[in-house]
């Protein structure tokens, strides 16, 4: 259920990330239009699901806090009918909030129980056309590649070579690269073998861990 509170409650995290320092409008409605509470898989966690914080949602992982679904979504300058590649599907809010922008979503995710919460649940929440897959992301998906955006939402300590050569020319992959101290990096391929490198600010992510897990 969304309730007015709930409502209520989205109105304030959405002007609390703008005085953070959001201002991407589109992103800013995209996240005011996600049900944010119904995405915590434990209750114990409802009341505080529109505060903006990352929260555990099992397997040892987190849902993303609002401020960095913001952040690497604005980064991702996200255009109706894009197709877009998430790796770590986790909790499916970010792919949630790619999917109000009208973007095409495929998402990746490692850990099995995670994705098989989280794939009948986003029907359920009526997002039934973003793609979900088990696998590891290191790999992408070259099947349905090229993507025009990519976005990690786990730290890898290096950009993986495979998602630079599932993205179109002027497409971009936004990153956080590091283990210990990590930054955001958004890398754009410039032609067939040339891409561009920014680097954004610094951040906290849980790693991106390679292979596929049960
Ligand atoms: N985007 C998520 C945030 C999830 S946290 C959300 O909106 O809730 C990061 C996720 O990345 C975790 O679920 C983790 O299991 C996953 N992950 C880590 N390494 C991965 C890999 N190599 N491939 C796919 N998913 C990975």
């Amino acid at each position: 259920m969304d309730t007015y509170l709930h409502k209520g409650m989205r109105k304030k995290l959405v002007e609390l990330i703008s005085k953070r320092g959001i201002s991407d409008k589109n992103v800013l409605e995209a996240i005011n239009r996600v049900p944010r509470h119904l995405y915590f898989f434990d209750s114990v966690f409802l009341e505080r699901a529109y505060e903006d914080n990352a929260f555990p949602i099992g397997e040892n992982q987190t849902i993303s806090q609002p401020y960095t679904v913001a952040y690497q979504t604005s980064l991702l300058e996200i255009k109706k009918r894009e197709k877009i590649l998430e790796v770590g599907t986790g909790s499916g809010y970010q792919a949630s909030v790619l999917s109000e922008l009208g973007a095409k979503v495929f998402t990746i995710e490692r850990q099995k129980k995670l994705y098989e919460k989280t794939k009948p649940m986003l029907i359920d929440l009526g997002y039934s056309s973003i793609k979900c897959f088990y696998g590891d992301g290191f790999a992408g998906l070259p099947t349905f590649a090229p993507f025009d955006k990519i976005v990690v939402t786990a730290a890898p300590p290096f950009i993986p070579e495979q998602l630079l050569k599932q993205l179109k020319i002027r497409g971009s992959l936004v990153i956080p690269i590091g283990e210990s101290i990590q930054f955001m990096k958004r890398i754009t391929r410039i032609s067939e073998g040339d891409y561009k490198e920014e680097l954004f600010d610094d951040c906290k992510f849980v790693p991106m861990l390679s292979g596929r897990a049960d």
